[in-house]
Order: C-alpha cells, then sequence, then structure tokens
C-alpha cells in the first residue's frame, strides 16, 4: 500500500523507475506528469492527491510486484520450464515487410510498423502507442505517441536509443481521444508495465489489444548519447540511423558515420537497466529483433493465440514474407546473458 510518497521513495529516487508512464496514466485525477527532469512528478497545479494508492498499486517497479511466474500463468496458462530461455512462445521465424516504403524507413525488417499498419487498415486497432521523434535539432530524442495511419507509423519508425514514457498515453487515448482499441510497441519493459496492469484490471487495461515488444539488451541516456554523437562531429540532425551489431553502437549521417564500443558506453547505460532481465520481450504477443536474422529481415517470436493469428494474416494477406531463422543459438545466448547478468531475477 502506497501513494504518489511512497513511489518516489521506494522506485522513482532509488533510480528503479523505467520511465514506463503508466503511473501518469492511472492516476485517476491526472495528479502525475512526465517532468522536465525526465521523471514522474507530482503535478501540484492540477489537483490534490487523494491518497487512492492506484499509482503505487500500478507501479510494475515496487518490490514484490511484477512476478514472471505469475505473469506466464496469467499470459499461457503455465510458468516456464527451466529450459524455456526466451519465455514461452509458439514460433521462431525470420520475415520482412513486402511494402517497399516500409523497408525503406525500417529498423531491420520492417515487422513492428507491417504489423501497426495491418492493424490500423484492417480497424483492428484504433490507435498505436508507441515511440516517436521530437522534432528539430533534438529529434532522435524519443516521445510517447499515438499513432493513427502509415504516414506516423512510418515516421516514428526506427530504432531511438533511449525510452519515452509511452504508457501515459494510454489515458490519452482512451479517455481524451475515446479509443478503446490500442496496440502497444514497446521495450521488454515496457511491455512487463502494459501486462502487469492487465494482470492487476488497472481500469484502463482493457484497451490493451495487442503488445509488440522489440528484443533490447540495454539502452542510453539521451542527453549522453547525443553528446557523445555531437562530440564525434556530427549534429543531431544529420542523423539517419543508429544501429546495434557486433559489439559496436553505429551512428549513420548526412555528414559521416561513426562507430564506438560498446565498453565505452557502459557509463551511459541509465541505472534502472542493470537489474532487467528481459531480452526478448517474454510477455509479448509478438516479439521482434535483428538479432539471428540476415540483415534486412526481423527474427518474430510468435508467443499467444493472439499474436498467431495476426502473424498468420499479415503472411496470408501479403504483407510480410517469412523464412526459417539463421541462428536462432545466438538470440538464446544474448537472452541468457542478459538473465545472468540480473541480481534480482524474480521467479
Ligand atoms: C533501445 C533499443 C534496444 C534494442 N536492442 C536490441 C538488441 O539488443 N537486439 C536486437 O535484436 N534488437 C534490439 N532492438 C530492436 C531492433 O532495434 C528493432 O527495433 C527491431 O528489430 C524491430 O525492427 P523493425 O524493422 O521491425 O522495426 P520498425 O518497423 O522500424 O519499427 C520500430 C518500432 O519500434 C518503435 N521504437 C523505436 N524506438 C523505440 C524505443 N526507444 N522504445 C520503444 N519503441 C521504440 C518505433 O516507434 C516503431 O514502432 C532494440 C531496439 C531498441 C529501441
Ligand atoms: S509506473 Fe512506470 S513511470 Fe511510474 S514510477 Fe513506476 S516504473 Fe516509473
Ligand atoms: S490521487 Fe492516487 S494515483 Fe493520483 S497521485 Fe494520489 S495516490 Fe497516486
Ligand atoms: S534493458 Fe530492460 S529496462 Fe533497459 S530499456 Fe531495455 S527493456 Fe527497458
Amino acid at each position: 500500500m502506497g501513494n504518489f510518497e511512497t513511489l518516489e521513495e521506494e522506485v522513482i529516487k532509488k533510480g528503479k523507475c523505467t520511465h514506463c508512464g503508466a503511473c501518469i496514466s492511472v492516476c485517476p485525477d491526472y495528479n502525475i506528469e512526465w517532468g522536465l527532469d525526465d521523471r514522474p512528478r507530482m503535478d501540484k497545479g492540477k489537483g490534490m492527491c487523494k491518497n487512492c494508492t492506484e499509482c503505487y498499486d500500478g507501479c510494475h517497479r515496487v518490490n514484490g510486484h511484477f512476478k514472471s511466474k505469475e505473469l506466464d500463468e496469467y499470459l499461457f496458462g503455465r510458468a516456464r520450464k527451466v529450459n524455456e530461455t526466451l519465455g514461452i512462445y509458439k514460433k521462431i521465424v525470420s520475415a520482412r515487410a513486402k511494402d517497399e516504403e516500409i523497408l525503406k524507413y525500417a529498423q531491420d525488417g520492417g515487422i513492428a510498423t507491417a504489423i501497426a499498419i495491418y492493424l490500423l487498415e484492417k480497424n483492428e486497432v484504433d490507435g498505436v502507442i508507441t515511440t516517436g521523434k521530437t522534432e528539430g535539432n533534438g529529434n532522435w530524442k524519443p516521445k510517447p505517441i499515438i499513432a493513427r495511419d502509415k504516414r506516423e507509423l512510418l515516421s516514428a519508425s526506427g530504432s531511438k536509443y533511449y525510452i519515452a514514457p509511452i504508457l501515459m498515453k494510454l489515458k490519452d487515448g482512451v479517455i481524451d481521444m475515446e479509443l478503446d482499441r490500442l496496440a502497444i510497441i514497446g521495450l521488454p519493459c515496457q511491455i512487463r508495465s502494459a501486462r502487469y496492469l492487465q494482470m492487476i484490471e488497472a481500469d484502463l487495461a482493457p484497451a490493451i489489444t495487442v503488445t509488440i515488444g522489440l528484443f533490447c539488451t540495454k539502452n542510453y541516456e539521451y542527453d549522453k548519447l547525443s553528446a557523445l554523437i555531437r562530440a564525434n562531429g556530427i549534429n543531431m540532425k544529420d542523423v539517419n540511423k543508429m544501429d546495434v551489431s557486433g559489439g559496436k553502437f553505429h551512428i549513420y549521417s548526412n555528414s559521416n558515420d561513426i562507430t564506438v564500443s560498446l565498453k565505452e558506453m557502459e557509463d551511459i547505460v541509465p541505472a534502472f537497466c542493470s537489474d532487467c532481465e528481459d531480452y526478448a520481450a517474454e510477455f509479448a504477443d509478438i516479439s521482434v529483433g535483428s538479432n539471428g536474422s540476415t540483415k534486412g529481415w526481423s527474427t518474430v517470436i510468435i508467443r499467444t493465440d493472439k499474436g498467431l493469428q495476426l502473424f498468420t494474416e499479415l503472411e496470408e494477406k501479403g504483407y510480410i514474407e517469412i523464412k526459417n531463422m539463421d541462428n536462432l543459438e545466438v538470440v538464446v545466448s544474448n537472452s541468457e546473458k542478459k538473465r545472468q547478468k540480473t541480481l534480482n531475477f524474480q521467479n
């Protein structure tokens, strides 16, 4: 039991907050906002806290709240076996979008964007909560968005290497925009938070219709990442793409391309990534990454019945093409490595 003050003490001030934005959405009185210091803060101007405990109860990072085993049972009807390193799933394939426009802007095989476009075009969701880019000079700074059409999804595609509090958009979508069916594309920690809201039957949770998770080893503090890029002579507005491969961080820009060793970037990884054991977005309907597939293709892990139905439709209706995975072992190995690094993995 707690209120926002307790949440601040137990999660936010301890650097455990994963910036999911869920507490903002679950507060019935609009008391919480995303602060300029990049963390949730009490917005005293908008109302008075009624100590209702919703923000505390809805935070997946409060000690003892999120339990992988319970969530496995809730989503898949059973706990995972010890050898199910990637979490429970039905099928793993390599896939890519068929639409050239998607492939032009996508990070890898454009599967995340293709799924989202399909959901909107077939009217299976009303909007897609995901991560867009801030306009102007800081245009790689991630920002939460609700995409409503293909154009918005294309401009959001590609990986931004920091995190935005996307679940604060849940309230905007459901209450302000009156959208009943929302897909979520997010990092493993964002998918965990969304699933946690479903498991505790938070008021807004029924609107979460489909979850698409991205693989994630780690993330980088935006201000420090952009300082590093500028120090290498590249203006942020000239950056075309960032990517991680072969133990290196690659930045492609209009002026020149640079490569930085991931070891050199260790000190700009946010504190909250240090105890994260989820590499392959283990609780999404469908998880997508690049690891294990050839360049330009995505590795796709289909986990739930809903995910399987959706993915089959995408293939049948010609949105995507599929082939066998090139290297499943490397995905399993990366997942194992991430879990081993985590000290407080909850079973
Ligand atoms: C921080 C980060 C770390 C990653 N680490 C790995 C890794 O270690 N191994 C691996 O195989 N893959 C990793 N990925 C996933 C990979 O970069 C691609 O996102 C994934 O392969 C999907 O490619 P796609 O072509 O299908 O995506 P696209 O079709 O280009 O769509 C990407 C979608 O992801 C959303 N998105 C972009 N940036 C973010 C963000 N910061 N937070 C939440 N959503 C975002 C976009 O809004 C878009 O909807 C990482 C992604 C991110 C953002
Ligand atoms: S709900 Fe999310 S944003 Fe809010 S404190 Fe918890 S982890 Fe941070
Ligand atoms: S009103 Fe409830 S949800 Fe909002 S800040 Fe206070 S305790 Fe948290
Ligand atoms: S490493 Fe974990 S906590 Fe950090 S951004 Fe990735 S999924 Fe979130």
